[in-house]
């Protein structure tokens, strides 16, 4: 039996978990990760705590798995996108606080390059948007704030990584200095199509090329994980950003294949193949993880609140004890009675974007109770779900088969049905919900031969259960139609 250890760095914590060569998981260990806020609308994380974080969760998985690292085929790596961390080439320390994807500190940059009408030729290099989420202005800003640094950096002693590089870099003891195209495509700073760095867009963003890692495929061999950290040296042989790392995770590997994360928002990619598509709905086009030399593409659009409008019922309003009972709650009357939670509480994204919308609850009348609210907070996220499908679905010219999804509240099987329902598509939820981690094994497995194609990556996906649509088209339009009514009341 040959076996991958997923290393999987997210937001709040860093897991680890082993997969056999049949896609099982053998092991899971899991670290915090530490957010600061040091001011209002910065986020940042202390690098050196992740790395130790993502070190001891590998280490403990291995561990739990009763394996040693010469047991291993190979390390993949699977990250949380766009956060920001620089350091020095020649100790391997951070210079400054990583700047989460969160942070919005770069507002007034991007702003600018709005202003001084940019951002058409940004999209159009990039695939994204002039938007602080994303790493380019986050590393501008970084280089900013230090006297030398600038200087520093274009004279080759600093370097920027995403969060992979960084644990590449690391894990290697310097010896590699490396991303991959799915996290290089959320930078700002990387051509969609040429896939290679691009000298325009940095110089926009005054940004010295000696910082960048190399871009590689995000199925090859990186280099080795130094002995010191497992006890012998083990190949890394896959990378991908999160969302990329599901999509490929959910065995999506053809056009039109999806896949949605329920999460505290939603994430949902849509594969377009082998050439990228430019949104016209403002929706971004990225890179896909896939085998080397295939190259894919995906559009991605998000969700801002979807499982946090249930944990904000449960905690704010109190209206359930867990997130899981608001599928009893919800089921247990026969619809909303017309009413709809618009879950707009820090504005609107695709297709709607507008950041001043604010939530509401419609339709109320004196029956309504709190079982038609938690409905309604489930009955949104499909809906908010179906806007970016047909946006998508409209872009690319791809009608969407099925959705597969994974994430939290992809448990609910009330809001999987009514998902199934809204779209008239199936929903499809795997066995193994760890997609993230799993997609990073794929990409890792492949890359040292315990796979030798994605079709044999696809045998493996093995499916829970498949929630066929069952609503009339007629309900289904005019419930539809009721939520567009919704949408319409809160956008400024
Ligand atoms: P994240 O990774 O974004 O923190 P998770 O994938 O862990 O999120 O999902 C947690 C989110 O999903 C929370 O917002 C929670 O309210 C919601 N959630 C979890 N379980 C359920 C459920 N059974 N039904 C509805 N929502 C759920």
């Amino acid at each position: 039996m040959r076996y991958i250890l997923a290393l999987d760095e997210g937001t709040t914590s860093a897991r680890a978990i082993v997969f056999d060569q049949n896609g099982r998981q053998r092991a899971l260990a899991s670290r915090p990760v530490h957010c600061h806020y040091p001011r209002e609308g910065w986020v940042e994380q202390d690098a050196e705590q992740v790395w130790e974080a993502q070190l001891e969760a590998g280490r403990e998985a291995l561990a739990g798995a009763g394996l040693a690292a010469r047991d291993l085929a190979a390390v993949g790596i699977t990250n949380q996108r766009e956060t920001t961390v620089l350091w020095e080439r020649a100790t391997g320390r951070p210079v400054a606080p990583a700047i989460v994807w969160q942070d919005r500190r770069t507002a007034p940059m991007c702003e600018r390059l709005r202003h001084d009408g940019l951002e058409a030729e940004i999209t159009r290099r990039s695939g994204l948007l002039a938007d602080p989420y994303f790493s380019g202005t986050k590393i501008a800003w970084l280089l900013d704030a230090q006297p030398k640094l600038r200087e520093r950096a274009a004279d080759g002693e600093v370097l920027f990584g995403t969060v992979d590089s960084w644990l590449i870099y690391r894990l290697t003891k310097g010896r590699v200095h490396a991303t991959d195209f799915s996290n290089a495509s959320r930078t700002l700073l990387f051509n969609l199509e040429e896939r290679r760095w691009d000298g325009r867009l940095l110089a926009m963003l005054g940004i010295p090329p000696e910082v960048l890692p190399a871009a590689n495929e995000s199925s090859q061999i990186y280099g080795e994980c130094d002995p010191e950290w497992f006890g012998a040296p083990i190949p890394i042989g896959g990378v991908g950003g999160d969302q990329q790392a599901a999509l490929f995770g959910q065995a999506c590997f053809r056009p039109g294949e999806a896949k949605n994360t329920y999460g505290t928002g939603c994430f949902l990619l849509l594969h377009t193949g082998a050439e990228a598509v430019h949104s016209r709905n403002r929706l971004l086009s990225t890179i896909a993880c896939s085998p080397a030399g295939e190259p894919a593409y995906a559009l991605e659009g998000s969700v801002f609140i979807a499982g946090a409008a249930v944990q904000w019922m449960r905690d704010s309003l109190g209206l359930f004890p867990t997130a899981a009972a608001s599928e009893e709650m919800a089921a247990s009357v026969a619809s909303t009675g017309g009413v709809y939670l618009v879950p707009a509480f820090v504005g609107l994204g695709a297709p709607y974007w507008d950041p001043h919308a604010r939530g509401a609850l419609l339709g109320l009348s004196r029956g309504t109770t709190a079982a038609h609210l938690a409905r309604a907070a489930l009955e949104a996220i499909a809906y908010q779900t179906r806007d970016l499908v047909e946006a998508m679905e409209r872009d690319s010219g791809v009608p969407l088969r099925e959705l597969r999804v994974d994430g939290g509240a992809a448990a609910n099987n009330f809001l999987m049905q009514f998902q199934a329902d809204v779209l008239a598509k199936p929903v499809v939820r795997p066995a193994c919900t760890e997609t993230t981690a799993l997609g990073a094994a794929f990409l890792a497995g492949l890359a040292v031969g315990v796979w030798k194609n994605t079709d044999e990556l696809e045998a493996l996906w093995k499916k829970d259960r498949v929630f066929e649509p069952a609503m009339p088209a007629s309900e289904r339009e005019q419930l539809y139609a009721g939520w567009k009514q919704a949408v319409e009341r809160v956008l400024r």
